[in-house]
């Protein structure tokens, strides 16, 4: 479908190219020195002490879990409005994921007095996740967690580039993941990054990443070592020198693409009121710098989301939901897995939710044009 405005578009150019090209040209492309670069300047970016380049965001939340040794027997207190990922990763390891309900309709994050309802005596960790690049409650999550001996970890998979209190989201918990998937806003195509500031944990994620071998093919090609030992049940979730290079280039231009992003969910804000639609606009209160991933709002509760999105794509504007519940889905909704705890504001805000195009080379009046479709849509229901 050829849209006239696409739910994201990539920032992808000549530079990106030049920098693949120059990878190949160098004959070496699985993890090594660029890799290494893209460590390091992502861990310089966030001010956090050890960041490991993974395949991918669901293999950095799946380390995140095993790197804590979370296993058979333990809980882990996830939000259910988020992608599949999240709890599918706790799930890997044997630990159950349970489910907590969300703030309110105007704070679609996990809510921490719904955590503290879930805690029991095989909670070990949180695993939070920052809504469209929105904050939690960190400060009242790590009190609990301080207060409960529980562990933290952040699926900041939409955050990149965000803060609270000007601390960067990723760096609150024991481990942050972000994922470079290549609707988030900086992408290597697949990829992800895996960060912390204990170096014990770094030492296991490290061995995690790669088999549990203590060294790397990279270190023997480079005469650092000739033998390696095998001390952990490890993977093979590694990123590639290709993708690094693209990581790299795309790590330039993140500021600047959130600051666009910021400025164009302004815009819809400040539209959207105008013209007083119907609708809750989610996070006007948020207090922190947003890396602004998505531009949710949730409809009226009585209209057809359904139909809001065919008018709209009738107009080439494409829309998409985040997200359908996970605690709906029937591998955690049936048998010995369905959820025990019920979750209203989750429930109501899935349905409402719709998500609106976003995306730095989105320009200014694309904006009012989603906003006047939209508009229409809404009058022409209602
Ligand atoms: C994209 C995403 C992931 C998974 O990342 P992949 O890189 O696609 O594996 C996990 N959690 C959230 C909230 C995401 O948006």
């Amino acid at each position: 479908m050829d849209w006239k405005i696409p739910l994201a578009d990539l920032d992808i150019g000549a530079d990106e190219i030049k920098a693949v090209e120059a990878v190949l040209e160098s004959r070496w492309l699985t993890m090594g020195a660029v890799t290494r670069q893209f460590e390091h300047e992502f861990a310089a970016f966030l001010g956090v002490k050890h960041a490991f380049a993974v395949a991918n965001g669901t293999a950095a939340l799946h380390l995140a879990c095993l790197a804590l040794e979370l296993g058979a027997g333990d809980e882990v207190i996830v939000p259910s409005l988020t992608f599949v990922a999240s709890a599918n990763a706790i799930r890997y390891t044997g630990a159950v994921p349970v489910f907590a309900d969300i703030a309110s309709l105007d704070d679609l994050n996990i809510c921490p007095s719904a955590i503290e309802h879930c805690i029991s005596k095989r909670t070990r960790a949180i695993m939070v996740v920052h809504y469209g690049g929105f904050a939690c409650d960190m400060p009242a999550i790590k009190t609990l967690a301080e207060q409960y001996n529980l562990k933290i970890i952040e699926d900041a998979a939409h955050a990149i580039g965000g803060e609270l209190d000007q601390i960067p989201l990723g760096c609150w918990g024991e481990i942050g993941c972000f994922s470079f998937f290549s609707n988030k806003n900086m992408t290597t195509g697949e990829g992800g990054m895996v960060v912390t500031n204990d170096d014990e944990t770094a030492n296991r994620l490290r061995l995690l990443r790669s088999h549990g071998m203590t060294t790397l093919t990279w270190d023997r090609h480079q005469g650092r070592a000739s033998e390696y030992d095998v001390v952990m049940l490890g993977y093979n979730y590694r990123l590639d020198e290709i993708r690094a290079a693209i990581g790299l280039v795309q790590l330039k231009k993140l500021e600047f693409n959130n600051q666009r992003r910021r400025h164009l969910s302004r815009l819809y804000d400040s539209l959207l009121r105008q013209e007083n639609l119907p609708v809750i606009l989610p996070f006007q209160n948020y207090r922190g710098k947003s890396a602004a991933h998505l531009y949710p709002i949730l409809l009226p509760a009585e209209i057809n989301r359904r139909q809001v999105m065919e008018m709209l794509k009738a107009r080439g504007i494409q829309t998409s939901i985040h997200y359908p519940p996970v605690h709906l889905f029937s591998i955690y909704n049936s048998g010995d897995k369905k959820v025990s705890h019920s979750l209203p504001l989750t429930e109501e805000a899935c349905r409402r939710e719709l998500t609106l195009p976003l995306f730095p080379g989105m320009k200014e009046e694309d904006v009012s044009f989603v906003v006047s479709a939209l508009k229409e849509a809404l009058e022409g229901i209602l």
